[in-house]
């Protein structure tokens, strides 16, 4: 309905029938013949409904110009597409702005017609930001067969969602590409919000994204098919843990529905520490059986639990002394100067010693057993037994009777550091040994010390400083301060060693180890920036209070994962949280307390240095490119002094910011392996990124910070190369072959001999000479303070270099035009040359600019760069007295 023709009217509006006879309703121009066409048809308005990016989706049919009889003229085969936003109904045609050229991806031919072919083309086109009231399309035909069957305009919503309770409205996405919008959900009728109100993402796919939080139906309700329903009578629901409404607990009653806890019959009673779904109970009955056994001026009383406990497990007892006055005059209370251990009253034992009586004397005890619920039950009448005893002569007192009575040492005190604890015993510290990715080290000398309930430092206590064995890299421990809690792990801070985190028993312990958890609501998604193993990873400002906002990725681990899921997802974070860096990417903190599970680090600007580098081929100074690798070899550096080794260290593995700093990131071990798609299974059934890993890992898995150094030079390889692909489309296979005979990847195009130099180094078949990153490091700052040694740039007609122990320097490689071109990536004017005759380097060698130019090379760029290399092809050639093998 919104296709009008302007006033030219050359489309038509025709009514048609399809190939099966269906009538439909098309537009078409057919001035293939004439000169000078300009045909416009445009629509109505149409109202954007508040999308901000809309989808236009035509279908047409396109005539192919050399079926036309009569020379093909001045006919074309595209026509163009144009849009107007307005918030009125005005058009101003001379505002028309471009959407593109439309062509077909199959145009139709008189034998078509003569078959009743319809040979329909679909093309879509997005169009944003809109952020007008509405817009107007436009059909611009230059001189083209055309019938334009249908024009449908729409845009993508996330659709009215009930999930976890929350209603998310249906919500139009936002302008931009890969941008999320947050929504913020309502909780359905009688729930609520779980700690923080529900969120959801809508992408621009129209897709809900990352849930966060979400609701509960509310105490009294219980969630039946999404929404929350009542309690019924003698049911009751109170924990928002708890998911159903649960029956009331014996001897209590819910009279009404809806209820939060249920109350208890007649008789019976709660206090408020019992949980909700425990049974309402009673006092207890008298304790049973009291017998005494008198000593001198002590009576040891001892009994049986009552027969009825009222159903509770808190029974205690109380004892009431009192001593018979001579002569009938009755009973009076003991006073304070009887001794009752362990005491008096809250007795849990069945026992109790009496000391300190007078000697011949009557006493009358009574025996009281109480419980939780005993002070609410006032009108209970109190179960005593009495028991009554004479003493003998009065003896001397005895202090071991504490310790016997109470089963318990002697309290001692000792002083640690200034501070006075009292401990109930000496703790033997068993021997302490570090552990390391690599191992346990040796024990270190034996010490023990007394401990206190509390955290302590205890200063110059020998017993830290890790050392690297240079045997089996295992490290010792010898002297450093320690921090020593009461039944809990040692700590040895200033001793920078990475610990593994599968030395921890609880994963979640090391992840709570060594990262921060984050409260949800101080994070902000905004939109997506990648697709991680485990879910979508976002950005977006991080708000911690207190501190200045700042932007943060965040990865998240989708719905649905297993508990190994979760743990592997959270081993990065582990690893991250021990390091502290400028090149090692900066973990923020962890949530974990709420879903989704999500991992935070600062915020990377440019992504992964190797897309960063294929996007901005040719574009840095060497200075520049010297610079990144220099920060990558300083993050290698600390991690290899930590003792930790990546395994993946490969230009996809490091992220890039705002700066140009790089930062290694993708830590964890296997895990990181399992992600990585460039990881390969090898014959011993390990997975390895195989281009990048040195030969003794490949072959036995000898993984070590030497190992690291090689895949250093691959990433050194990589970045002067701009995110060329290493040893380009050769297999797996052949790559390991490659390596295993010697060979080596050739100097990238530009790249300073110093730089081609110190790669060759890190791929030193024997791993002991290749250099140590503290050396790599060292070598590039000599190399930025002193620019001039980057001058000396590599041929890149040397190739596949021999390395020199096996006596053959340099054996040169390009066969053909193809290779050569390829090489400098340029391979897309090969077919062009052998067709001007330049099929072999040596004419190749000769050619000139305007060669250049007439073989079809025009762009200025292109010709400087093929220029250069012929130029060093020609030098090459010289030196080389050689100008077959090049
Ligand atoms: P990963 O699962 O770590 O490989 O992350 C997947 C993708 O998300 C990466 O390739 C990056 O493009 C992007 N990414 C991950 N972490 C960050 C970050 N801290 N800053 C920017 N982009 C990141």
């Amino acid at each position: 309905d919104y296709i009008s023709s302007k006033s030219t009217l050359i489309w038509e509006e025709i009514g048609e029938v399809d190939e099966n006879y269906a009538p439909i309703h098309t537009y078409q121009v057919c001035r293939v013949m004439e000169q000078n066409q300009n045909n416009w048809l445009h629509t109505n308005w149409i109202l954007t409904e508040g999308a901000q990016r809309v989808f236009i989706e035509l279908k047409f049919t396109l005539r192919d110009c050399n079926s036309l009889p009569g020379g093909v003229g001045t006919c074309k085969e595209t026509f163009n597409m144009y849009y107007y936003e307005t918030n009125d109904r005005a058009l101003k045609e001379s505002r028309y702005i471009k959407i593109d050229t439309i062509a077909a991806d199959e145009s139709f031919t008189e034998l078509d017609l003569g078959d009743r072919v319809m040979k329909l083309n679909t093309e879509v086109r997005d169009l944003g930001p809109l952020t007008r009231k509405g817009f107007y399309l436009a059909f611009q035909d230059l001189g083209a067969c055309i019938a334009l069957v249908s024009v449908r305009v729409f845009y993508k919503r996330c659709p009215f969602l009930v999930k976890s309770l929350a209603e998310f409205p249906g919500t139009i996405p936002g302008s931009e590409a890969s941008q999320l919008v947050e929504v913020v959900g309502r909780c359905v009728n009688n729930s609520l919000p779980l700690y923080e109100p529900p969120r959801m993402h809508c992408s621009t796919e129209g897709e809900w994204l990352v849930p966060i939080g979400k609701c509960v139906c509310q105490p009294g309700f219980e969630e039946i098919n999404g929404s929350c329903q009542v309690c019924k009578v003698g049911f009751y629901r109170s924990l928002l843990e708890s998911l159903a409404c649960s029956k009331c607990p014996p001897h209590s009653v819910a009279r009404q529905t809806g209820a939060t806890a249920c109350s208890c019959e007649d008789g019976f009673y709660k206090i408020e520490s019992d949980p909700p779904n425990m049974a309402c109970t009673r006092p207890p009955s008298g304790p049973r059986n009291a017998i005494s056994n008198v000593n001198e001026t002590s009576v040891f009383l001892e009994w049986s639990i009552p027969m009825e406990t009222g159903g509770r497990k808190d029974v205690r007892y109380n004892i009431l002394c009192r001593r018979v006055l001579p002569d009938g005059r009755g009973l009076e209370e003991c006073g304070p100067n009887v001794r009752f251990l362990p005491r008096r009253v809250g007795l849990s034992n069945t026992s109790v010693m009496v000391a300190d009586l007078q000697s011949h004397t009557n006493y009358s005890f009574l025996l009281e057993a109480v419980n939780g619920v005993s002070e609410l039950a006032k009108d209970h009448t109190k179960q005593y037994v009495t028991l009554n005893v004479t003493t003998n002569q009065a003896g001397t007192s005895h202090p071991d009777l504490l310790q016997s009575a109470a089963g318990l040492p002697t309290p001692t005190a000792i002083t640690v550091n200034h501070y006075t604890h009292f401990v109930t015993t000496p703790f033997h510290f068993p021997d302490v040994r570090a552990r390391t990715s690599a191992g346990y080290g040796a024990f270190s000398r034996r010490f023990e010390f007394q401990t206190s309930p509390y955290c302590e430092y205890i200063g110059g206590t020998q017993i830290g400083g890790a050392t690297h064995d240079p045997l089996g890299g295992i490290a010792s421990v010898s002297s450093i301060d320690a921090r020593v809690c009461f039944f809990s792990a040692v700590k040895f801070p200033g001793v920078r060693t990475y610990i593994d985190p599968l030395t921890y028993e609880d994963p979640n312990q090391a992840v709570h180890e060594f990262a921060q958890e984050i409260d949800v609501s101080f994070i902000s998604i905004e939109r997506i920036i990648g697709a991680g193993e485990f879910g979508e990873v976002c950005s977006g400002p991080l708000r911690l209070p207190g501190k200045r906002e700042i932007q943060v990725a965040i990865k998240t681990l989708k719905a649905g994962y297993t508990e190994q899921q979760r743990r592997d997802f959270l081993w990065e974070a582990s690893i991250m949280g021990q390091f502290n860096h400028p090149n090692i990417i900066r973990l923020e903190g962890v949530v974990t307390k709420s879903k989704p599970v999500m991992i935070i680090t600062e915020y990377m600007e440019n992504g992964s240095l190797d897309t960063f580098l294929k996007k901005n081929d040719g574009q840095f100074t060497v200075i520049q490119l010297v610079g990144m690798l220099r920060g990558i070899a300083s993050g290698m550096r600390y991690l290899s002094d930590m003792g930790y080794v990546h395994r993946d260290l490969a230009a996809r593995n490091i992220l890039v910011n705002s700066n140009l700093v790089c930062k290694v990131s993708d830590f964890g071990l296997s895990r990181v392996l399992e992600d990585d798609p460039e990881a390969a299974y090898t014959t011993r059934g390990g997975k390895i990124p195989i281009r990048w890993t040195a030969p003794e890992a490949i072959a036995y898995r000898k993984f070590t910070s030497a190992s690291d150094v090689w895949s250093y030079g691959i990433v050194m390889w990589e970045v002067m190369s701009y995110g060329e692909r290493p040893y380009w489309e050769m297999s797996n296979q052949d790559v390991i072959k490659a390596v295993e005979e010697s060979y080596r990847l050739p100097g990238p195009m530009d790249c300073p001999e110093a730089l081609y130099h110190l790669m060759m180094d890190c791929w030193q078949r024997e791993r002991s000479n290749r250099p140590k990153f503290d050396e790599i490091v060292c070598l590039l700052d000599k190399l930025i303070r002193n620019p001039s040694s980057l001058k000396k740039l590599r041929s890149p007609f040397v190739t596949l270099h021999l390395c020199s122990s096996c006596g053959v320097e340099n054996i040169v490689s390009y066969q053909t035009v193809g290779e050569w071109l390829d090489s400098i990536k340029m391979g897309r004017y090969t077919e062009l040359f052998m067709e001007g005759g330049y099929s072999s380097l040596e004419t190749v060698a000769q050619m000139t600019s305007e060669d250049l130019r007439r073989v079809g090379v025009n762009l200025a760029g292109h010709q400087k760069k093929i220029i250069t290399s012929i130029q060093e092809m020609r030098v090459h050639m010289n030196n080389t007295n050689s100008a077959v093998n090049i």
